[in-house]
């Protein structure tokens, strides 16, 4: 590997993190943010648990309309609350729409956020910001939507159903994948990304074989912590622009999208991209990528087809377009509407994915 020039930046957060945690350290953690009326953000589901970590907590106000995707008019409430209240913390406890809700008020009014994380999405490593309006997900990048404290407690993610969890492992394993191609990709990142992937392989094996295995657990929100200091750093490559497309237009369920796309996206840029699929490989321990990846989807009985998941056959034209449209321009492998198209066909009906010789070789 020859390391030649580039730019890296570093995000200022200050991460803490082990089982009981988040019981622990709130209290320290609010005061050193000078913490004095916090609004708890949560969903109805996660609220008895964020009430419990907050208890001795000095809140003034709850907000538990959470919903995917953050539409625009839950962003307006969650920020009409804090202004109502007052409020100079935020504190989410929950996955990456809570987390995704605390952005969209700290976007406007600057408050800082303390993330409290349940699932594997990884939005409070980043400063990215998304919201939803009219079938179209708008994302931006602000420093004063970064998470100033994130605590991680991997006995918070033991109530998350494995399903959940393995989609949501997945969502970050391909944060790690596609930052090592991503439009700022660089060497600090792909070795992130790359321990990223190491780390969460097993964990993800380990919460199928027992839930309530606290290092497995544990393993998943390292990796997941990981994996979006590299999305953050290096931005969105082609899996990430197919993902945006997808949710933000047909509404499908984030983290088992991601789960689905994946692995034909590293099919589709492996062998364009060889360094980086070596890496994979190497983080799997397989002797080749593609196969590695697919190897921990049948460990893991992940999602698979995109049909199950709610997209219509003949939405696939529209997304194919879409996709053209938003893919970055230095994918390794170039992204025209053909492939796209055959790629997205492949993932919404579940059959494997090809490489880019052999989709080639299909086609002739
Ligand atoms: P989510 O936050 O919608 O949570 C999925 C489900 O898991 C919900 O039903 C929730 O109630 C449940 N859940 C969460 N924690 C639980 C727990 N401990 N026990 C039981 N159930 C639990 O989904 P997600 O996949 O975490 O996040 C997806 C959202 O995050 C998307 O909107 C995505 O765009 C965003 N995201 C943003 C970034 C970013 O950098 N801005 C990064 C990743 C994801």
């Amino acid at each position: 590997m020859s390391i030649r020039s580039f730019e890296h930046q570093t995000l200022a957060q200050r991460v803490v993190f082990g089982p009981g945690a988040a019981k622990q350290s709130l209290p320290a953690e609010v005061q050193r943010l000078g913490g004095h009326r916090v609004l708890l953000i949560a969903t109805n589901a996660e609220a008895a648990l964020a009430d419990r970590l907050a208890a001795e907590l000095p809140v003034v106000g709850r907000f538990h309309d959470v919903r995917p995707h953050v539409p625009s008019e839950v962003a307006e409430a969650a920020r009409a609350l804090a202004e109502e209240l007052d409020a100079d913390l935020l504190l989410c406890v929950g996955g990456g729409s809570t987390t995704g809700t605390a952005k969209a008020v700290a976007l406007t009014a600057g408050l800082p956020i303390l993330a409290v994380p349940t699932t594997y999405a990884g939005s409070e490593a980043t400063p990215v910001w998304g919201m939803t309006e009219s079938r179209r997900k708008s994302t931006g990048t602000d420093p004063v939507v970064l998470p100033r404290v994130i605590v991680y407690d991997p006995e918070l993610s033991v109530s998350l159903p494995v399903g959940l969890g393995v989609a949501s492992g997945l969502n970050a394993m391909a944060h790690c994948v596609d930052s090592l191609w991503a439009p700022r990709a660089n060497p600090i990142l792909s070795a992130m990304a790359t321990e990223g992937i190491r780390a969460l392989a097993p964990a993800l094996r380990g919460i199928v074989a027992d839930g309530s295995d606290l290092d497995a657990r544990g393993g998943c929100l390292y990796g997941a912590y990981l994996s979006a200091s590299t999305f953050a750093g290096a931005g969105s490559g082609l899996h990430h622009k197919i993902c945006h497309v997808l949710g933000g237009a047909y509404d499908l369920p984030h983290a088992d999208t991601h789960a689905v796309v994946l692995p034909h996206v590293l099919a589709y840029n492996a062998d364009d991209a060889p360094e980086a699929a070596a890496r994979v490989a190497t983080a799997l321990g397989a002797d080749e990528a593609v196969a590695g990846l697919i190897s921990l989807y049948d460990d893991l009985g992940a999602p698979r087809a995109l049909r199950d998941l709610g997209l219509r056959e003949d939405q696939l034209e529209e997304a194919t377009a879409l996709v053209v449209e938003a893919a970055p321009g230095d994918n390794p492998r170039s992204v025209t509407a053909a492939n796209v198209s055959r790629l997205l066909h492949r993932a919404w009906a579940g059959e494997p994915p090809l490489r880019a010789e052999e989709d080639e070789r299909s086609q002739s």
